[in-house]
């Protein structure tokens, strides 16, 4: 088995990702494959149960209610709604539902329990739940943990550094804080970033250092490629290099060889001989569905074919770790506290976003 290591420097980390391209390929698929069955990639599906109107400033997100882009916002989805995509989604070979939903942080409430009903719901569809809500204090997690919930994503988006130059309302060590009350319950964490939204190699490797000095190591990491829309500070980033993902990929394999690396945002720029190289770099996880929240994402059917023509397999659901068990609201024994976690909101301006959101403020009225 790897070594799982804990110190990585950036300086290490870079240079494993500026190697010559076959010499990472090798190291990372020789890795990939003592970890992990090469031929199984695990399907998700991701669910956006509560779009737009979003209070923060990420540069990225068309569903920030500053910007101006054509998402159109929607209220909180019901349970049955939710069912039944969850069930589509079963179908088509997914084994694990996440929903997502534009809130800055979770606030206890009906929401909220409606998203925990929506949890048990998909938990008894022997389905892998994750959730995406933004910030969670302790006592959230362990409801959620109750609920049956397997995973939640929270990601770091970038080097500790960048961050500050794509968000102004939140700062690296909420996310960071979030994770900890995630890590506090059974519930895996799933945490990974973005590329193409102008940072520096360092950068990347700078993120890959953040989630692997995690301990442990988060389950499951997206690394996505930026899916410039238009409206957002980030409207005019150049599409992402396949070169780029793929050296991303394989350096986050090595990095953290026992997670899920899951191939998310800007999968529809990828040609299937894209895709296979970072299959083969250590890929093991995608988003499926004709939808990531709210960008274009290929469909499933597509998927299946490719997964056809590669001589892959869906990964069965609780194949890493088990399922857990559900507790009905009526019989929980944790109580909503009421917290008003102090969440901090750094003081920084980004001009890009302010831009942007003047913009947004223009054609709005
Ligand atoms: S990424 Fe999430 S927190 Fe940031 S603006 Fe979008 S919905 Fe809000």
């Amino acid at each position: 088995m790897s070594e799982v290591r804990h110190n990585w420097t950036k300086e290490e980390v870079l240079e494993i990702y500026n190697k010559p391209l076959m010499d990472l390929l090798y190291e990372a698929a020789t890795i990939h494959r003592k970890q992990h069955d090469p031929n199984v990639v695990q399907v998700s599906t991701l669910l956006s149960i509560k779009t737009g109107g979003c209070s923060e400033d990420c540069g990225y997100c068309p569903q920030a209610a500053r910007y101006h882009t054509n998402v159109e916002g929607n209220d909180l989805m019901t349970v049955n709604q939710v069912k039944a995509q969850a069930l589509r989604a079963k179908e088509s070979g997914s084994s694990r539902v996440c929903m997502g939903a534009a809130w800055r942080n979770v606030k206890d409430g009906e929401e909220f329990d409606q998203v925990l009903e929506m949890v048990r719901t998909i938990n008894k569809l022997d389905m892998e739940v994750c959730c995406t809500l933004g910030m969670v204090t302790e006592n959230q997690a362990q409801r959620l943990a109750e609920a049956g919930l397997y995973a939640y994503n929270h990601n770091l988006d970038s080097s500790e550094e960048y961050y500050k130059e794509v968000i102004s309302t939140r700062g690296y060590q909420d996310r960071l804080d979030t994770i900890d009350n995630v890590r506090k319950t059974n519930v895996t964490v799933c945490s990974g970033g973005i590329i193409g939204m102008g940072e520096s190699a360092e950068d990347r490797a700078g993120m890959l250092v953040a989630l692997s000095t995690l301990n442990p190591q988060p389950e499951s990491t997206p690394i996505n490629a930026l899916v410039a829309v238009e409206g957002t500070p980030l409207e005019d980033e150049k599409p992402v290099e396949i070169w780029d993902m793929i050296r991303m990929v394989a350096t986050t394999r090595i990095v953290l060889p026992e997670t899920q690396v899951r191939l998310s945002a800007g999968r529809t720029q990828m040609s299937r001989e894209g895709q296979a190289m970072c299959f083969f770099a250590g890929a093991n996880s995608i988003f499926a569905g004709d939808k990531l929240l709210t960008t274009p994402n290929p469909d499933v059917n597509e998927d299946m074919k490719m997964f056809k023509l590669l001589g892959l397999n869906p990964q069965k659901p609780f194949t890493k770790k088990v399922q857990p068990q559900t507790v009905e609201a009526k019989d929980s024994k944790l109580e909503a506290l009421g917290e008003k976690p102090k969440w901090t909101r750094p003081d920084h301006k980004i001009e890009r976003n302010e831009a942007a959101k003047q913009k947004g403020k223009a054609l709005k009225v």
